[in-house]
């Protein structure tokens, strides 16, 4: 099966495999897991912040770091359509008292300081204390540029907020800005960066910050769930997924504009050609969810939801789109000729409706 639901899908390579089988280990709660202190340090490095802390998922990293920065009554705002409000199941909420404020996300992914300021709350006893600005990049895909994240921090210190980063692709993001993943993590107090997306590591996420906050942040890891032990099998894997894994990710950029370029002109689709950034194509379907709603006449209309997913399932493609729009993702496992196969059958699909 060629599987595009996402790009955590990726099977570990024999590399990986072999680095795992042969990596040093140690118990890492007591902190002697010599290949975790290894990925640590390079993600600390790579990232140009003083500690990393390894984490089992992007989900649990992102949750650690708001409950590091924020106190019960604190507040966060963040885009109303970002992962740490709305696909981490309100954790910040029900674990931390963390009180979200949400604000719009424009087309290209960014926040509007103006939005931003007008939710920000003054010191008064009526109000959540507005602690920590969140941004995401690559959100869905579509790439913060370097200008605006400094002006996210520039507002940050003007406004007295914390300034965090779920970077779960931002190495997609470093790719497809030529620069470095330092420069893309610079402006940030904080960031987490996940290993088992596009890089390719079975699991794993990072969250860099200056080391006090970190040595905070291992205390909120283990009241998230604990420790891990024997854990430098993972970084293993981790490491590989920053040098091999990072060094490839232009492969999926490409693959994602020519898959984009032969979506083009489908009848029944359009692509979303200006979010066509990394590793995603975005499609909108020619079917209102106006045209499903009952009572209403709906003739002709199809939950492309359910309909195209079954279609490329029987043809050989997984597949997650929504009733009418959805994101195509591309990553290590696809292939440029898995890329015309899929084109092929989505083409086929809209025809035989
Ligand atoms: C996947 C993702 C996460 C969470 O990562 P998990 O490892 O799946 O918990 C966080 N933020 C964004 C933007 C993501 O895409």
């Amino acid at each position: 099966m060629i599987d595009i639901r996402s790009d955590t899908v990726t099977r570990p390579t024999n590399a990986m495999r072999q680095a795992m089988h042969d990596a040093e280990v140690g118990d890492d709660v007591y902190k002697d897991d010599p290949t975790v202190i290894r990925l640590e340090a390079m993600c600390a490095d790579l990232l140009g912040h003083e500690a990393a802390l390894f984490m089992p998922t992007g989900t649990q990293s992102n949750l650690v770091a708001l409950l590091t920065h924020c106190q019960r009554g604190d507040e966060y705002i963040v885009g109303g359509e970002a992962h740490t409000y709305k696909y981490e199941g309100g954790g910040a909420a029900a674990l931390g008292g963390i009180q979200p404020q949400t604000v719009p996300f424009g087309d290209n992914g960014e926040l509007s300081f103006n939005d931003v300021s007008a939710v920000i709350k003054a010191d008064d006893v009526h109000f959540a204390k507005s602690r920590l600005l969140c941004l995401e990049n690559s959100q869905h895909g579509r790439v913060q540029s370097l200008e605006y994240m400094q002006s996210a921090q520039d507002f940050c210190d003007k406004h007295n907020l914390l300034l965090h980063l779920d970077g779960a692709r931002m190495a997609n993001a470093s790719v497809a800005l030529g620069a470095s993943l330092e420069d893309v993590a610079k402006p940030f107090d904080t960031v987490s960066l996940c290993l088992s997306k596009g890089l390719g590591a079975p699991i794993g996420s990072v969250l860099v910050g200056d080391k006090s906050f970190i040595d905070e942040a291992l205390r909120w890891r283990k009241v998230t769930g604990g420790g891990m032990r024997q854990v430098g099998i993972l970084a293993a894997a981790g490491m590989l997924a920053l040098t091999d894994g990072f060094a490839r990710l232009h492969e999926d950029h490409e693959n994602a504009q020519t898959l984009a370029a032969l979506l083009a002109d489908v009848s029944g689709l359009s692509v979303r050609e200006n979010w066509t950034q990394t590793n995603m194509v975005w499609l909108d379907f020619d079917n209102l969810s106006s045209d499903l709603e009952p009572g209403k006449a709906s003739q002709g209309a199809v939950d492309h939801g359910t309909a195209l997913p079954a279609f490329a399932k029987e043809r050989g493609v997984l597949m997650s789109v929504g009733r009418n729009a959805g994101r195509l993702v591309m990553h290590r496992d696809v292939s440029r000729d898995d890329v015309t196969t899929v084109a092929g059958i989505i083409k086929d699909y809209f025809a035989s409706l």
